[in-house]
């Protein structure tokens, strides 16, 4: 469904700021709540775990003493740390430090947004046994007791499917600042650059009244918006110039004719060859429990110091401190894939910058808890760790023979959408389905 489809290009470009304030409040606010305000409510302690929600001495006669509760739950606020939120729910640091080992090859709890829903559920005795968290309405995490100082991570995803939105505008001043204007966010806009500016050059190339139209996509479970988007298609038209790139289902973008807009990845973020001190391996048992504890990348045994490069364009997601993983940079390649360095000993980017392919972001180190310095590089594929060593990267291939047909079909449908909707719209589209988790 297209809703409307009245106003000319010329006319968009008027009507945008109008138009955006009136589809605003429908297609954004909903996915600003599941990433701020999915519930206003101050940390809800629903049961304080010891002895004096108990104590009969304070409880009058005719009230039976409230049962111990063993749930606590707490809505992550600005400013909140995890050792206070378990002081606060009477479990102790050593079974948080236990809790942040388990998240060494997961990195989920480092960086908590304000909003998130946590939930510390305690046996009849009152022993800690697991944190549960939900990173967004499709995304659970939980990591339970498996011994006595060994949780297990553990990750439930629901399905989900994509709702696609055009935005339009026009250029007037920087690239930057005209899409903030069409409505498109910081990371949003960084994509479209990296995407396209192998075609040309964003701050010499554009003039003003040059126009440009984007699908993006917003994730959603069957009820609600999971706040992740991802650009399905863009357009850049200049006087007498088109320049665009359309996401295709094998997950990687490519122009109007099918050739591929970024540049190949290199396999490893080393200059010079080292030795694999561990392998990728999905399958690893921890030593203690015997249960299953992957190692979701490659360690390069690299001396401190040793330079670290970018293996792909890309964008900086996250620049970290893990009590375990120690300094770590994760970058992302345009939505699809991302990579991410671990036990760095100085980094040179902070998050939001663009990288190239074989950028100096870092030196190896031996950061977090590990018994020797070594890089520990990750690979993600549509937020899936892969084998960076045997994984099919980009390569900067064309669309192959056989789904050229297919590619250019919803090449030409996607472009006429962007062309005929209104500045702001709503729509669903079809022929793109690349399975996230
Ligand atoms: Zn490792």
């Amino acid at each position: 469904m297209i809703r409307s489809g009245t106003h000319t290009s010329i006319h968009a470009a008027l009507l945008a700021g109008a138009i955006s304030l009136i589809l605003a409040a429908g297609v954004w606010s909903a996915k600003s709540e599941s990433s701020t305000n999915i519930k206003n409510i101050k940390p809800l302690i629903k049961q304080q775990q010891g002895p004096a929600a108990t104590d009969p001495a304070l409880q009058p006669d005719s009230v039976k003493p409230a049962q111990a509760t063993p749930v606590v739950h707490h809505t992550v606020q600005a400013g909140d740390s995890l050792s206070s939120i378990f002081s606060q729910a009477g479990a102790s640091q050593a079974d948080l430090n236990r809790i942040m080992k388990a998240d060494v090859e997961y990195l989920a709890l480092e960086t908590l947004q304000p909003g998130t829903e946590l939930k510390l559920t305690f046996n009849e005795q009152g022993q800690f046994r697991q944190l549960a968290l939900d990173l967004d309405p499709a995304r659970s995490i939980t990591y339970t007791r498996v011994g006595e100082d060994t949780f297990e991570y553990q990750k439930t995803v629901q399905d989900t499917h994509w709702v696609s939105e055009v935005l339009k505008g026009s250029i007037h001043g920087s690239f930057y600042q005209s899409a903030m204007n069409a409505g498109l966010s910081r990371a949003q806009i960084a994509s479209i650059q990296q995407l396209l500016e192998h075609q040309l050059n964003f701050r010499r190339e554009l003039r003003a009244g040059d126009t440009f139209s984007v699908i993006i996509g917003h994730e959603r479970t069957a009820s609600d918006s999971t706040g992740n988007t991802r650009i399905e298609a863009v357009s850049l038209e200049r006087h007498n110039r088109t320049h665009t790139a359309f996401l295709f289902e094998d997950g990687n973008y490519y122009d109007q004719n099918g050739k591929s807009v970024l540049p190949a990845f290199r396999r490893l973020p080393t200059a010079n060859s080292f030795r694999v001190s561990s392998h990728f391996n999905p399958n690893r048992l921890h030593p203690v429990t015997g249960r299953t504890s992957p190692h979701n990348g490659v360690d390069l045994a690299t001396p401190v110091g040793t330079p670290v490069m970018s293996t792909g364009d890309g964008v900086i997601e996250r620049v970290g401190n893990h009590p375990y993983a120690g300094k770590y940079v994760d970058i992302n390649h345009g939505n699809t894939y991302k990579t991410r360095y671990l036990h760095l000993n100085k980094i040179f980017v902070r998050k939001g910058q663009q990288v190239r392919r074989g950028e100096k972001i870092a030196h190896s180190g031996q950061t977090g808890r590990i018994t020797g310095p070594h890089l520990h590089f990750e690979l993600h594929a549509n937020r899936r760790p892969v084998n960076p060593l045997k994984a099919d990267i980009p390569t900067a291939a064309d669309v192959p023979e056989t789904a050229l047909k297919r590619f250019e079909q919803v090449a030409q449908y996607k472009l006429a959408v962007m062309s005929d909707a209104a500045s702001r719209s709503n729509l669903m589209l079809a022929g793109v389905d690349t399975k996230f988790d």
